[in-house]
C-alpha cells in the first residue's frame, strides 16, 4: 500500500489490501485492546499517516483515547474530550467526517499537551458508527499540510466499520455503557408529541430495531459478493411487490402513490451502484449496504428539506430490507411475535416497515421524528393506526417492554404510566370503542331532531382515502374538499391530468353525493415541500389561498380546468377560500367562466351544473354581505380562520388555545347575522370549521339557524346522536331566555341544558 506517489486511499486495490490486513489482525487470538493497537498501526502504515488514533465513547458523553500510533503512549486512556469539544468532539456531535489540511488553526481545535499532537498539521477523522449510533471516532494525522481526498475519507469510513465491531464486542467497554439508553428512568414520564394519525392506544413498547449486527465485514471475492447482492435485490423486490400488493387495499389513492414511489426507489440504479462500489473496496455485500446506509444517515442529519428527508427515510427502510435478505432473515425479527397490545417505538420509519407488523396486534406507533405529511403517517391514517410523532428524546427514554399510553387527543405519550393513568385510558378506550359501534350502527339514521328539524351532515376531506368515509358515516356529501392536501403529499406540482384523475376519483367515490371542491388554500401553515417561498412575518395574514391563485392565474386555471374535466356530465361545486373583497370573488369566478368557455369551445362534455361559492373567513366580507350574496351560489363559514381574524388570535399558537371562546356573544352574533343574511337572500349558508364537529358549538349553530354542517368524519356519529336527541324548539326557547341575561357562560349553560334534557353528548 505504501506505493510511491503518496497515500493510496483512493485506490480500490489499496483499500481492499488494508481491509485484508485488518481482517488478519481481527482473526488473531489477542485481547481486544491489543487488536485495536495493531489496527491503528496497520491503518497508519497503509494510509501513510504519522498518527492513527481511536477514541471511544464512554458514559457521560466523553470520548476517550483508546489506542494510538504516533501520539504519546501515556495519553492513552487519559486524554478525554467531551462530545462537541475539539475536532474529535465535533465529528462526534455532528456525526460526520472532517478533513483539514491545517487543523491547528481550525476554531474547534482543542490542544491537549499530553498527546504531543502539536507536531501534526493535517487531520482527518470519521465517526465510528454502529446501528446508526456514534460510538467513537477514528482519526489519522499528518505532519505536513496535506489535503485528504474524498476516497481517503471513504477508506477511513470503511475501516471504521471494522473498528465499530471491535468496540461493540464488549471487551473494551461494557456493552451497557454503549447502550443508547443511558441513565434511563424507571419512573413514569409524560412526553409531548404531535398526533399524526388520530386515536388512543395502550400497550407494550416494541423497539423498531431494524439495525442488524454484522459479523462478516470483509470479503475476498468482490464478484461473488456482487452476485449475492443481485440475488438479494431480486428476492427483496419480489417480497416487496407481494407486501405492497397485499396492502394496496384495492382502492388506490395517495396511500397507493406513496407505496409506488417507494417501489420505484428500490429500482434506483444510483443506490445499487453505490453498494457495488463499496463491495469493490473489499467489503461483504451486507457491509457494503450498511456503509451506504451510514452515509445516507449522515446526510439525513444535515438535510432540513422535508421532501428529501422522506426519500432518505424510505431508502433507510430499503437498506434494512436488503440487509435482511442478504442475511437470510426475511422478516423483522420482532415483527414475528408481537405481544397482544404492541406499540412500535422508532426514530423514524418507512411506509412499508409499518406493513411488516401484524396488524391485529399493532395498536399504535410513536416516532421521535415524523411529520403529518411523512409517508408513514399517510399509511397509518389509511390503516387507522394511531401514530404520534415529533416526540423529542423518545429513543433515549423508552426501553423495550415499557408500558405506553398514546393519547392522540391531547398529543402526549405516557411512559411507564401509573396504574391510575392506565385505568383512566383503558376505561376511556372501552367507552370509545362501544360508542364507535353505536355510531356505526346508526349511520343510516337521518340527522333529524326530535321535533322534526332536518340537518345535512357533510364531511371534510382532503385525500382520496377519506372518500369512503362518506359511506362509513352516512354523511350527505363532502362539504369541504381541501384540494391542497393532494398538492402537499405529491412529490412535485400535480399537472392537470393528475389533478383531473384525483377529482374524478373523488366524484366517482362520492357516488352522486354533493362534493364541494375548495380551490388551493396554500400558504400559512400549509406548505408545499417543492415550492420555495419567502419567509413571511405574518403568514396567516400573508400571501395565501385565493391571493396566490389570483396572482398565479395559470395555477388556478389548471385547477379549474381539471375540475371541469373531472366533473364532465356531473354537478360541479367550486368554492374559493379567504375571500376578503367581492372583487376577488369576481376575478376568480371570471377565470372559472373562461375555463368553462374554453371547455365548451373544445367540445368537451361540460359539468351538468356549476355552483360557485365563497368561504366566509375574513371579517371584511361582513360589510360586503349583500354584494357577496348577490354573487355567490352559496357561502361556507370557515370558522377556524374567521375566529382567528375576529379575535386577532393565531389559530396555531398553543398559548392562545382556549383563550377566546367560539361561543362568545361577539362571534355568535356575527355568525347569526351571516345566517340571517343568507336566509333573506335565499342563498345557502353552511359552516365547515372545527365548530361544526363540536357538539356544544353545533347546538348553538343549529339554534342560530344553520342546517348544513361539514366536519371531520369521526365527528359525524356524535353530532348525529346529539341532533337525534335534541328538541330544537326547547333549545331555542332556552337560548332566547338566556339572551336577556348578562354575563352568561354559554358553554356551561348548553352543557347543563343537554344534561337536563337528555341530549346525547360524548
Ligand atoms: C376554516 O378556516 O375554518 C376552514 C375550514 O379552512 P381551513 O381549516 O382549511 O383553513
Ligand atoms: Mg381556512
Amino acid at each position: 500500500m505504501n506505493q510511491p506517489g503518496g497515500p493510496a486511499g483512493g485506490d480500490l486495490t489499496a483499500a481492499r489490501l488494508l481491509l485484508r490486513r485488518i481482517r488478519t489482525v481481527m482473526a488473531r487470538n489477542l485481547p481486544a485492546q491489543r487488536r485495536l493497537e495493531e489496527i491503528v498501526r496497520t491503518i497508519a502504515g497503509a494510509m501513510v499517516a504519522e498518527v492513527c488514533s481511536v477514541y471511544v465513547l464512554r458514559a457521560g458523553e466523553v470520548l476517550e483515547l483508546f489506542a494510538t500510533e504516533g501520539l504519546k503512549a501515556e495519553a492513552v486512556h487519559h486524554t478525554r474530550l467531551r462530545v462537541g469539544e475539539g475536532l474529535v468532539g465535533d465529528i462526534a456531535s455532528h456525526v460526520r467526517p472532517l478533513a483539514l489540511a491545517d487543523a491547528q488553526h481550525h476554531p474547534q481545535f482543542a490542544y491537549r499537551p499530553e498527546t504531543g499532537e502539536e507536531l501534526y498539521q493535517s487531520f482527518m477523522g470519521v465517526p465510528v458508527l454502529r446501528g446508526g449510533r456514534m460510538i467513537g471516532v477514528l482519526v489519522v494525522q499528518n505532519r505536513t499540510r496535506r489535503h485528504y481526498t474524498e476516497e481517503e475519507v471513504e477508506t477511513l469510513e470503511t475501516v471504521a466499520m471494522v473498528v465499530a465491531e471491535l468496540v461493540a464486542g464488549g471487551e473494551l467497554v461494557g456493552r451497557e455503557e454503549l447502550s443508547p439508553i443511558s441513565g434511563i428512568g424507571v419512573l413514569p414520564e409524560r412526553l409531548d408529541a404531535q398526533a399524526l394519525a388520530p386515536g388512543l392506544a395502550l400497550g407494550t413498547a416494541i423497539l423498531h430495531q431494524p439495525d442488524i449486527t454484522l459479523t462478516q465485514l470483509v470479503a475476498e471475492d468482490p464478484l461473488r459478493e456482487i452476485d449475492r447482492l443481485d440475488d438479494a435485490m431480486t428476492a427483496m423486490k419480489l417480497a416487496l411487490d407481494e407486501l405492497l400488493t397485499e396492502n394496496d387495499g384495492g382502492g388506490g389513492g395517495e396511500h397507493r402513490e406513496v407505496l409506488d414511489t417507494y417501489r420505484m426507489l428500490a429500482e434506483d440504479r444510483g443506490w445499487a451502484n453505490r453498494i457495488i462500489e463499496a463491495i469493490e473496496t473489499g467489503l461483504t455485500a451486507e457491509a457494503a449496504v450498511q456503509k451506504v446506509q451510514n452515509d445516507m444517515r449522515a446526510r439525513m442529519r444535515e438535510i432540513q428539506d422535508p421532501y428529501l428527508r422522506e426519500r432518505l427515510a424510505d431508502l433507510d427502510d430499503l437498506n434494512n430490507r436488503l440487509l435482511r435478505h442478504l442475511l437470510g432473515m426475511q422478516e423483522l425479527p420482532q415483527a414475528r411475535d408481537l405481544p397482544e397490545f404492541a406499540i412500535i417505538v422508532a426514530r423514524n420509519m418507512g411506509p412499508a416497515e409499518l406493513l411488516d407488523y401484524d396488524r391485529r396486534r399493532l395498536k399504535g406507533v410513536v416516532l421521535e421524528e415524523g411529520t403529518a405529511s411523512s409517508h408513514v403517517a399517510i399509511v397509518a391514517r389509511a390503516l387507522d393506526i394511531p401514530l404520534l410523532g415529533h416526540c423529542q428524546n423518545l429513543m433515549d427514554k423508552v426501553q423495550a417492554g415499557d408500558s405506553l399510553v398514546l393519547d392522540g387527543d391531547n398529543e402526549q405519550v405516557f411512559l411507564r404510566p401509573s396504574e391510575d393513568i392506565l385505568q383512566v385510558f383503558a376505561t376511556s378506550m372501552n367507552a370509545r370503542a362501544a360508542r364507535q359501534e353505536t355510531y356505526a350502527a346508526d349511520r343510516n339514521l337521518p340527522a333529524v331532531t326530535k321535533d322534526g328539524v332536518t340537518v345535512d351532515l357533510m364531511i371534510n376531506a382532503g385525500l382520496l382515502m377519506d372518500v369512503p368515509q362518506l359511506a362509513a358515516t352516512g354523511a350527505a356529501g363532502i362539504g369541504l374538499y381541501r384540494t391542497e392536501v393532494t398538492f402537499m403529499v405529491a412529490p412535485t406540482f400535480p399537472d392537470v391530468a393528475r389533478q383531473r384523475d384525483v377529482y374524478g376519483r373523488v366524484l366517482d367515490g362520492a357516488e352522486g353525493k354533493q362534493v364541494i371542491f375548495r380551490t388551493l388554500d396554500i400558504g400559512s401553515d400549509k406548505i408545499l415541500p417543492y415550492w420555495q417561498r419567502d419567509v413571511e412575518e405574518n403568514p396567516a395574514m400573508g400571501w395565501r389561498a385565493l391571493r396566490i391563485s389570483l396572482d398565479r392565474p395559470a395555477m388556478l386555471r389548471q385547477q379549474l380546468r381539471a375540475m371541469i374535466l373531472a366533473a364532465a356530465g356531473r354537478a360541479l361545486h367550486v368554492m374559493f377560500p379567504m375571500v376578503a373583497e367581492v372583487d376577488e370573488f369576481d376575478d376568480a369566478k371570471g377565470i372559472l367562466d373562461l375555463e368553462l368557455q374554453r371547455a365548451e369551445a373544445k367540445g368537451q362534455v361540460l359539468p351538468a351544473s356549476v355552483r360557485v361559492g365563497a368561504m366566509f373567513e375574513v371579517p371584511a366580507l361582513y360589510w360586503q354581505m349583500e354584494e357577496a350574496l348577490d354573487r355567490v351560489d352559496f357561502l361556507s363559514i370557515g370558522s377556524n380562520d374567521l375566529a382567528q381574524f375576529v379575535f386577532a388570535a393565531d389559530r396555531g399558537n398553543a398559548q392562545l388555545q382556549g383563550r377566546y371562546d367560539t361561543l362568545s356573544p361577539a362571534f355568535l352574533r356575527l355568525i347569526g347575522d351571516i345566517i340571517k343574511a343568507g336566509q333573506r337572500r335565499g342563498k345557502p349558508v353552511s359552516l365547515c370549521g372545527e365548530m361544526a364537529g363540536d357538539p356544544l358549538d353545533a347546538m348553538a349553530l343549529l339554534a342560530l339557524g344553520l342546517r348544513t354542517l361539514s366536519m371531520a368524519p369521526p365527528a359525524i356519529g356524535p353530532i348525529r346522536a346529539m341532533i337525534r336527541s335534541l328538541d330544537m324548539g326547547q333549545l331555542q326557547a332556552h337560548l332566547a331566555a338566556l339572551g336577556a341575561q348578562r354575563g352568561v357562560d354559554l358553554r356551561s349553560s348548553l352543557r347543563a341544558f343537554a344534561r337536563d334534557h337528555g341530549v346525547a353528548l360524548p
